[in-house]
């Protein structure tokens, strides 16, 4: 890896950020608060949130397994998304490398922060080949976006290759695990301090059923989290965020129970669409959702919206021609979506 100084937009380095009133006084005891020019009433929403959020990152790090201060939060991961083009690229100069197809919101980032995206086919089994995402890098190159689980195509990428990403690229290796929970597999946040140019992204908007409080997370060095949190609104997270995320926190038997269902459920959908004459391929899945090859996939899709089931129609992204990609929802719902593909059927 080069140096981190040398990976870091010049700006981004000197940037000397803006320092909260709540910054400056952490740590005492206090009781008297006339530093931020808060209204004294309508206690608890008159007081700014913690910048850094404390109580949350110290929840996280003992469900996650690391340290508070390799953790950085963001309203949702697409905010860690944009800071890592905020802070590593330079408009106009530098450019990423990221497999193909994948989350749509790498590629919309870069075209915001107006950065050269370089997407890398994988194959047909969607594997990655960290041969080839190597061949495209030069010396601007300072992103590679990895997911796995990948979205929109559920399957876990080769752990060897991305191995081989991490211990060759010169740049920043960015693995988004926003699904993990659902797969068992080993998460890569585990080899945080084995790879210092390593960012892992998680999400509480998946397996921890929080989409909605818009709760993100990036594990990385020291060095990196550092360069987030200058860069980020002083108070990117609200307190009903924190408060509400720290509550689900508590109940991670709940999740894991969701996570056992939504598996079970996951493989009988999987396999009911596997005996539908109108499906050609069920691809394997580790997440919540997965990606099938229908006869006609657009014909079919505008079938469901009719019924008011609403899947994504993928046929038009790369290698997924004639594809749907099917989120797993509760058994009731999945069993609407085989009656109306049997009817479907049965009226062609
Ligand atoms: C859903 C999803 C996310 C989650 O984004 P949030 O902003 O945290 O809701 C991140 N990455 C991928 C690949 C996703 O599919």
């Amino acid at each position: 890896m080069k140096e981190l100084k040398d990976l870091c937009r010049k700006n981004i380095w000197n940037l000397a950020p803006y320092s909260s009133a709540r910054d400056e006084y952490s740590g005492h005891e206090a009781h008297v608060f006339l530093d931020a020019n808060e209204n004294p009433y309508n206690t608890p929403y008159n007081r700014y949130p913690d910048p850094l959020q404390r109580d949350l990152k110290t929840a996280l790090s003992k469900l996650k397994n690391v340290p508070a201060e390799n953790i950085f939060l963001g309203n949702g991961s697409d905010e860690a998304i944009d800071l890592c083009y905020r802070v590593f690229c330079n408009p106009g100069i530098d450019n990423v490398v990221a497999i193909e197809p994948t989350y749509g919101m790498y590629k919309v980032c870069a075209d915001i922060n107006d950065v050269e995206y370089r997407p890398v086919l994988l194959d047909e089994h969607f594997q990655i080949n960290a041969e080839k995402m190597l061949d495209a890098c030069d010396e601007h190159t300072k992103l590679i976006w990895i997911c796995s689980p990948n979205n929109p195509t559920g399957n876990l990428l080769d752990p060897d290759e991305i191995h081989k990403l991490l211990d060759s690229f010169q740049g920043i290796v960015v693995i988004d695990e926003a699904y993990a929970d659902f797969a068992l597999a080993k998460c890569f946040r585990t080899e945080l301090q084995d790879y210092p140019n390593m960012i892992v992204l998680n999400t509480m908007s998946k397996a921890w059923g929080c989409a909605a409080i818009r709760l993100g997370m990036a594990f990385a060095s020291t060095d990196i989290i550092g360069l987030f949190n200058k860069v980020k609104y002083p108070y990117n997270i609200n307190i009903l965020t924190q408060k509400q995320a720290l509550a689900a926190l508590n109940d991670k038997l709940l999740v894991d129970k969701w996570i056992r269902i939504i598996r079970d459920e996951r493989n009988n959908l999987m396999n009911a669409f596997s005996e539908l004459p109108i499906c050609d391929v069920v691809y394997p899945s580790n997440a919540n959702f997965f990606l099938a090859k229908m006869s006609n996939a657009e014909d079919i899709y505008n079938f469901l919206v009719g019924k008011g089931i609403i899947v994504r129609n993928r046929s038009k992204v790369k290698l997924c021609g004639n594809c749907l990609r099917i989120t797993i929802g509760k058994r009731s719902e999945n069993q609407e979506l085989v009656a109306a593909l049997r009817e479907y059927y049965s009226k062609l």
